[in-house]
């Protein structure tokens, strides 16, 4: 029997599979092994994943992404209102209060309930599983665990752990204790609303600011070169994360076939997003007095999530515990590897 394990994120998903030889991330048709959670309606076809990623600024009205956390909300919640109008796509609120996303799809307006959406998701990744186990998958393991060998003995003193996963969208501490065999979970935390879309959207608002005053060009007014703008200033991001120099932001034919071009570097960055590092302390903060450890106890500190790889927030949260962190988890594959483990 295999065990699948799937990691649906705000941004990406990723699958590992249990089997008696261990546990493996499965790559998808692309031969990623991360699955981007975008789902794009065409009028001939649908397409999900990394077909659906490149339709993000062609067929923007109809990519969908983004969604993870309308789940469960009502059109009229804040939450919903205040991504509404940083949308490509609509929202449309159903009969029962909740929201939907209205599109159009085979030549037909459309409206799919989130639910739905997340659905034609998890179609995809259990094809994916599918096609990688060469059978059907009846039961997906959606859990969490950890899994790591040499743990010490059950009457011995446990092993404490901190791990901490900060996404696309969302920031979360845990601590557990290990003993071989057992896992307890001690403390939890969360700031739902702090991940890498929020860096994004710093550099996005300095760049829409610096092209108004530079180039004559209202970004906000143009979906299509705000989307654009975005991709770009995510890479730059990412670029930032491995140097600390001024770097380039080139996009040509931006709008009204006007090339713009700006820089920017970490110091620079980490000034800007000063608002955003400060949220990294509050969580650990919480977990530490639930868990009622002190500092020493702490044998590991474990992050996963592509928004730990910043700098600044590794930095925050070594600093906060006095060591360094380790990345003995593959940062983007660890949460999908878990569940995996772990089935409920
Ligand atoms: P969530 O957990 O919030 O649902 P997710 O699981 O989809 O989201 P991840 O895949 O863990 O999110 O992380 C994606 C985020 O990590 C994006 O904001 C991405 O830009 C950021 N990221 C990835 N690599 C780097 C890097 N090298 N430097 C900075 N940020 C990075
Ligand atoms: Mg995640």
């Amino acid at each position: 029997m295999s065990v699948v394990g799937i990691d649906v994120g705000f941004q990406n998903c990723y699958i590992a599979v249990a089997r008696s030889g261990g546990i493996e991330t499965i790559a998808n048709e692309y031969s990623d092994r991360c699955t981007p959670a975008c789902i794009s309606l065409a009028s001939k076809n649908r397409t999900i994943g990394n077909a659906a990623k490149s339709q993000i600024i062609t067929n923007f009205k109809n990519t969908v992404h983004g969604f993870k956390k309308f789940h469960g909300r009502a059109f009229d919640d804040q939450f919903v209102q205040g991504e509404k109008s940083k949308l490509p796509y609509s929202l449309h609120k159903l009969d029962n209060g909740s929201a939907g996303i209205k599109v159009r799809y085979l030549n037909e307006d459309k409206v799919f309930t989130i639910e739905q959406m997340t659905a034609m998701l998890l179609t995809k990744l259990k094809e994916t599983s599918e096609h990688a186990l060469k059978k059907p998958v009846v039961d997906l393991a959606l859990a969490y665990g950890i899994y790591k060998q040499d743990l010490p003995n059950p009457e011995e003193k446990p092993r404490n752990v901190v791990f901490v996963d900060i996404g696309h969208s969302s920031y979360q501490v845990s601590i557990a204790s290990f003993n071989k065999g057992k896992l307890k979970v001690l403390a939890t935390a969360f700031d739902p609303y702090l991940g890498g879309r929020n860096f994004d959207e710093m550099l996005v608002e300095y760049f829409c600011e610096d092209f108004k005053n530079r180039f004559k060009l209202n970004v906000k007014d143009n979906p299509r070169a705000l989307l654009r703008l975005y991709q770009e200033c995510e890479k730059l991001k990412k670029l930032m994360s491995a140097n600390s120099s001024d770097l380039p932001l080139n996009i040509e034919c931006f709008m009204n076939d006007i090339d713009v071009h700006g820089k920017m570097n970490r110091a620079q960055f980490e000034e800007m997003c000063a608002h955003l590092l400060m949220r990294v302390e509050a969580p650990l903060k919480s977990v530490m007095e639930q868990s009622k450890l002190s500092r020493d106890e702490i044998y590991a500190i474990e992050v996963v999530g592509g928004a730990t790889r910043i700098p600044a927030i590794k930095e925050r949260i070594s600093k906060f515990f006095g060591k360094d962190i380790s990345t003995t988890l593959n940062a983007d594959e660890a949460v999908a590897r878990g569940c995996a483990l772990q089935p409920s």
